[in-house]
């Protein structure tokens, strides 16, 4: 074992080989895995070995496609078979709503290059014939799935990575980690120390441990998890003859569960609700290569239900029921990146679907170690994104709703229950009393609208408009008429201190600082050019700056801030979570609002637009910013959680006789769209430009040099390939959720959609007979699925939903620059739920185009 080495990976499980396997093909060679015991020695050794592309992150999605490619590539660089059976997938669907969801994720796929398709029970029958067709009402065809030999898999990994030159040491354990002054890490093990730059922590069913070696609690769980085995089973067989191909997997959403063809016989998995965490405190270092006792009442209800949809398989006979734990994080997303706070220590576990994503998981996390950025947008899974609220029990509870609704479908209105409420401020008692219906906003407790007194504050949830249209139209018809007030509790706070913080934030950001008393929006790259932050600057004197930004991203940018500081220590920078709460203002009246309640003048002529004073409001110490992301008339004002009552009281108090009104986040977003604006992680994420997203006037190429300036001088020079744009869509009772296909009728071929890869679904007979071995074979083009006649897939939806004071249905997304300034009629459609609406660009702003409103 050597004593030196660049970087060690802790655990020999899928997702530690690939980890390996990449950063030996990124060109570190000088690296080592330790594993505990022998490989595959957690949760990957009794795997079902099921593979797929789907994910609700099309990001994610990418990663998981990626993977599977990769599996060919890896059996012939590692001369070791993974048994690859890539037999295609159905996902069934029993009611109409879950057919949307189909839909929508089949109109997610046209850009993403996927090529699923849409098909009737019966066909999908016609794949998998054990099963009952007349419970279900539709499928989704997916080319791109199977199943492999989860050992195999990880030994070509292992096989891969060792002739790059990667070493691999097994029956090892690492038992403490330490970090010198040097900021090297003391791996210490059974073996002997070794000291690296780098440690990642790959530790699967051991994760929580070795995070708790450095001082971390992930948020990781594992849980017990089932599935059956047959005998063999005659009616397989059979198809399997008749047909020359094997039966097809299938996912049954109704009954959460998966079911496919295991050599002769079929295999079943479920995600119960009974679920059942595995050891939730603290995982035993003696576990090894064990599974756990099976306990089939448990799974008993859906079993019942997958015996009356799969009846084919209900007399087969049992052979052997696998129960073992595998780890999940809270939302079910892996956990992939450097840990705030620690140096070069690294993350990437929680994968709890190592074979569909272990891959993409190893890619980025190898290329973000190289060469400092994930080369991915891989926000749906970086540990950042969950905060210090995701403790144990919040993860438990969270990870057992997660697994047991691990198929259904999740609405865009709906808020899921557990481990709630984590955090509140100091109105959610006032807030529910004003029948509020609250969401999770990165753990915090946040007013979303306020239902009708005399009616129940709860979501009905759905792909199209709900129960909250008419509130949330009253509550912006009210802020725009006269004046409304909102929380603001959810955004990220941070303050920025010390001599050098100027040069620290015009290093970072894109825009110029402003004068002191001043704020500007500014835009953060990455050295690639790429957008990783949108934030508020306020200037508070005395070598003193406040920013605002996303929540979610509050640990993300941290990272980044901290990786930047001077290492002099002229900058110190601090952040807030709610020990900064706040509430906004907004409306026409917003201003005589204020005067009521502050001691100075605040007319605009005292108090201009993008002004920030320190002032007090209602008695209370408060920072005031003059812009609100309604783009109306407004304040936003921030102040400590002991003066939040107060301050709110005083303002509905002064506000009464302008009829002021309490507004939620979903009539706040639905005021920004009719202002064009963007929203973080949703217009703007890392895989856009600067220009791309439309960012230009925040972007001062001629002030001092930043990270990502020569990235985004490129981009400027050649032009940016995507603008983003706002549309205003014909929508019928659904609107834009996000995700959906930009269809436009033009004979140009644009080439910023990827083409689909893959097979189409494969035809039968009336017998099963297999009438088309693929789509090669009726000469379908690659970019089959993203033409129809003169149109043509040409980007994508980002957000949306319905303005309500404009009164229109809005999108915004990204289409190719050359045909972002047309506003033709006729020129675009917007895929919703299956049907191609049509919609047109407002390069202008449907709300105070001039932006007036604002300013006066
Ligand atoms: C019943 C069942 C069915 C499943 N079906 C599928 C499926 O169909 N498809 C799919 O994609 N996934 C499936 N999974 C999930 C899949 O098994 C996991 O996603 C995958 O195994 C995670 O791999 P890992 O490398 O992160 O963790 P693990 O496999 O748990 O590996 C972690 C490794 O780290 C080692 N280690 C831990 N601590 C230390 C230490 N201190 N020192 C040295 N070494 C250490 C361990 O010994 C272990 O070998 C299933 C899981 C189960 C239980």
């Amino acid at each position: 074992m050597k004593s030196h080495v660049k970087a060690v990976v802790i655990g020999g499980g899928v997702v530690g080989c690939s980890v390996l396997y990449h950063l030996a093909r990124a060109g570190w060679t000088d690296i080592m895995l330790i594993e505990r015991s022998e490989l595959t020695s957690g949760s990957s050794w009794h795997a079902a070995g099921g593979f797929h592309t789907l994910n609700g992150d099309p990001n994610v999605a990418k990663l998981q496609a990626y993977t599977v490619q990769l599996y060919k590539e890896l059996e012939e660089l590692s001369g070791q078979s993974c048994s690859l059976h890539l037999t295609g997938g159905v996902m069934l669907a029993d009611t109409p709503e879950r057919m949307d969801f189909l839909r929508l994720a089949h109109a997610k796929g046209r850009y993403l290059g996927m090529d699923t398709e849409l098909i009737t029970p019966s066909e999908a029958k016609a794949m998998f014939p054990l099963m009952d067709e007349t419970h279900f009402v539709g499928a989704m065809w997916d080319p791109v799935e199977g199943h492999l030999d989860p050992s195999g898999t990880t030994i070509a990994y292992s096989k891969a990575a060792k002739k790059l030159g990667a070493e691999i040491v097994l029956r090892n354990p690492v038992k403490e980690l330490t970090q010198g002054s040097d900021g090297i890490w003391n791996v210490v093990t059974e073996q002997g120390t070794v000291k690296a730059e780098h440690v990642v922590n790959c530790g699967g069913l051991w994760a929580r441990e070795i995070g708790r070696m450095v001082g971390l609690e992930l948020p990781v769980l594992a849980m017990e998890h089932m599935y059956l085995l047959t005998e063999p089973m005659p009616e397989v067989e059979a198809f399997n003859r008749q047909t020359g191909r094997e039966m097809v997997g299938v996912l049954d959403f109704k009954g959460e569960i998966y079911t496919r063809q295991e050599r002769n016989g079929i295999l079943l998995g479920t995600y119960e609700k009974a679920c059942k965490p595995w050891s939730p405190v603290e995982t035993p270092w003696d576990f090894g290569h064990e599974l756990l006792a099976p306990d089939l009442d448990r799974i008993a209800p859906s079993l019942e239900l997958g015996f009356k949809h799969f009846p084919g398989i209900a007399n087969a006979g049992i052979k052997q029921v696998i129960n073992g734990p595998f780890t999940f994080a809270p939302d079910g997303n892996p956990l992939v990146g450097p840990v705030q706070g620690l140096t070069n220590f690294w993350c990437a576990c929680g994968v709890m679907a190592g074979f569909s994503q272990g891959g993409g998981v190893g890619l980025s996390l190898s290329n973000w170690m190289v060469n400092g950025d994930p080369g991915f947008d891989v926000w749906g899974m970086d540990v950042a994104r969950f905060g210090e609220w995701a403790s144990l029990r919040y993860t438990n509870a969270k990870v057992r709703e997660n697994y047991s609704r691990r198929f259904s479908i999740r609405f865009p209105n709906e808020e899921l229950p557990a481990a709630r409420p984590a955090q509140t401020t100091p109105l959610y008692d006032t807030m529910l009393a004003n029948n509020a219906v609250m969401g999770d906003s990165w753990g915090l407790e946040t007013p979303l609208w306020f239902a009708p007194k005399g009616t129940e504050p709860k979501d009905i949830v759905s792909f199209r408009r709900s129960n909250d249209f008419g509130p949330i139209g009253e509550e912006a018809r009210a802020v725009r008429t006269s004046v409304g007030v909102t929380e603001i509790a959810n955004f990220a706070k941070y303050e920025v201190t010390g001599t050098g913080c100027e040069a620290f934030l015009n290093r970072l950001m894109t825009n110029r600082m402003p004068k002191e008393g001043r704020l500007v929006l500014t835009p953060m790259l990455n050295q690639f050019g790429r957008l990783i932050g949108d934030f508020t600057i306020a200037h508070a004197g005395n070598d003193r700056f406040m920013i605002w930004g996303s929540s979610a991203a509050a640990k993300y940018h941290m990272r980044w801030f901290e990786k930047h500081l001077p290492k002099d220590g002229s900058v110190r920078i601090h952040r807030f979570d709610q020990t900064l709460v706040g509430l906004s203002i907004a409306g026409p009246k917003a201003q005589a609002l204020l005067q009521k309640l502050a001691d100075v003048d605040v007319s605009t002529k005292a108090f201009r637009f993008m002004d920030f004073r320190e002032m007090a409001v209602g008695g209370a110490p408060c920072m005031v910013n003059r812009i609100t992301y309604t783009g109306d008339l407004g304040y936003e004002i921030w102040m400590q959680p002991a003066y939040q009552r107060l301050v709110y009281h005083a303002i509905k108090q002064a506000g009464e006789e302008f009829g002021l009104v309490d507004f939620g986040m979903r009539a706040l977003l639905s005021m920004r769209l009719e202002k064009n604006f963007p929203t973080w992680f949703r217009e703007l994420r890392p895989i856009y430009g600067p220009f791309e997203g439309a960012m230009d006037r925040f972007v001062k190429m001629d002030k001092n040099d930043f990270v990502g300036r020569d990235a985004a001088a490129k981009e400027l020079e050649a032009g940016p390939k995507l603008r983003r744009v706002s549309f205003v869509v014909d929508a019928l009772d659904a609107d834009v959720m996000g995700d959906e296909p930009i269809w436009a009728k033009t004979a140009t071929d644009y080439g910023t959609v990827e083409k689909p890869h893959g097979y189409g679904a494969p035809r039968f007979d009336e017998k099963g007979r297999e009438t088309r071995v693929s789509a090669a074979d009726e000469g379908a083009s690659s970019i089959r699925g993203i033409v129809d006649g003169d149109w043509r897939v040409v980007g994508w939806v980002t957000s949306g939903g319905y303005a309500h004071f404009v009164e229109k249905s809005m999108a915004q997304g990204y289409v190719p620059a050359a045909l972002a300034g047309d506003e033709s009629e006729g020129l675009f459609e917007i895929e919703i739920l299956g049907q191609r609406r049509p919609a047109r660009i407002t390069t202008e702003p449907p709300f105070d185009p001039s932006g007036e409103r604002m300013r006066n």
